[in-house]
């Protein structure tokens, strides 16, 4: 791979702030991107979604690259996050709260210039309340329910929501927008029929443009694009489906570093409940991160990280700060304290530690921990 990110001599890296492992976001990866997203999405626009601290790995650093990137549009999930946000990025840029507000936020959001999403009657009438009581027309999103069942109007409020709207002047809204439940396969019969759902409200609403891809539905097709695509995961370099080659460039790279090494005979136990007994004679490193770092329990004699190109399995149970694992494939002497091994890198991809784990590259990037030392790039 020739993405900058793994040319990166990380042993160089003394100055450390006491961290025992390194947490690298390429952000220029995350503009090509974008724009990578945008070229396929033309000429519908790319909005970046940043919700969760961009995925773990920093909402204001993300979304001001993206901003320069010439991204307008951020989503959040909580009112928080874009309160969060917004003094970090120019006027001109515009930040969405995909779970909508909760009641009692809607004068502080409508002062500070933040777009809710609307998903409800409730939300909307909130929200209009709102503007009549400030004497202000006041943007929004309305989220329609095409087959998820999660958040946004249903189809049976739909012919209430209509009338409700006709000559309703305190709110303007900017699109309406739905989300893709199975986005990521790419042969799921549920694509093609949230997409015509979608098609049914953009002729009940006609006034609207359309809000609707995420990640996945970038590559589903343009039928799927309407105005405004929301990837998120993209961004980070996850794949968007699960076809064979991840269109995207990796973002993320971890390294932790090595506590300890011993020699062990055969026969010995290691780590929590003794789940793992050596069969022969092991060399062992113990690495400083465990499932407090977001490498979770389950990665417990499944995982691995490699050094070299060589994999080193995960052997016994993950701890909350420490993994142990079986560095025999190495010549001896290979790792001492200090040393690096790569958890996601070239020779492990966010998807692979992440199947090894039981979960998906969303849960796994949002969950890496704070004690790492992350470096920009
Ligand atoms: C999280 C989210 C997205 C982004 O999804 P990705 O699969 O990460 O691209 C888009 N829209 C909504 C409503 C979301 O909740």
């Amino acid at each position: 791979m020739d993405n900058a990110i793994w040319n990166n001599n990380i042993r160089e890296r003394t100055s450390n702030e006491g961290a025992s492992g390194y947490l690298t976001i390429d952000l220029s990866a995350i503009s090509r991107n974008y724009e990578k997203l945008s070229a396929t999405l033309s000429p519908a626009k790319a909005a970046a979604v940043v919700k969760a601290d961009a995925y773990g790995l920093g909402a204001t650093k993300i979304a001001t690259t993206l901003f320069a990137a010439g991204c307008r549009h951020f989503f959040v999930a909580h009112f928080c996050e874009a309160t969060e946000l917004k003094p970090h990025l120019s006027d001109e840029a515009r930040i969405f709260v995909l779970n909508g507000l909760q009641p009692g936020n809607e004068t502080p959001a409508a002062e500070a210039g933040i777009i809710p999403v609307l998903n409800s009657m409730e939300q909307l009438q909130l929200w209009s309340a709102t503007a009549r009581a400030l004497d202000r027309r006041l943007p929004a999103v309305l989220q329609f329910d095409t087959g998820m069942s999660r958040l946004g109007f249903p189809p049976e409020e739909r012919a209430l929501l209509a009338d409700e709207l006709r000559g309703k002047n305190d709110i303007e809204i900017l699109f309406i927008m739905s989300h893709l439940a199975s986005a990521d396969d790419e042969n799921s019969q549920q694509n093609g029929d949230q997409l015509a759902e979608m098609r049914r409200i953009a002729e009940e609403f006609p006034a609207f443009s359309v809000c609707f891809a995420n990640s996945g539905g970038v590559f589903l097709g343009s039928e799927y694009h309407g105005v405004l695509a929301r990837p998120g995961i993209a961004l980070y370099g996850g794949a968007p489906n699960n076809g064979e080659t991840n269109p995207m460039e990796p973002v993320v790279r971890l390294d932790v570093a090595v506590i300890q090494t011993r020699t062990v005979p055969a026969g010995t136990h290691v780590g929590y409940g003794a789940t793992h007994v050596t069969k022969n004679e092991t060399r062992l490193a113990t690495i400083a991160a465990g499932y407090a770092d977001g490498l979770p329990r389950s990665l417990s004699d499944r995982g691995a990280v490699y050094v070299n190109g060589v994999r080193l399995p995960i052997v016994g149970r993950v701890s909350m700060d420490s993994i142990t694992i079986d560095i025999s494939a190495l010549p001896a002497g290979t790792l001492s304290l200090g040393s690096l091994v790569e958890v996601i890198g070239p020779n492990q991809t966010l998807e692979m530690l992440s199947a090894d784990a039981g979960t998906i590259s969303y849960e796994m990037l949002t969950s890496l921990g704070h004690r790492y030392r992350r470096q920009y790039r």
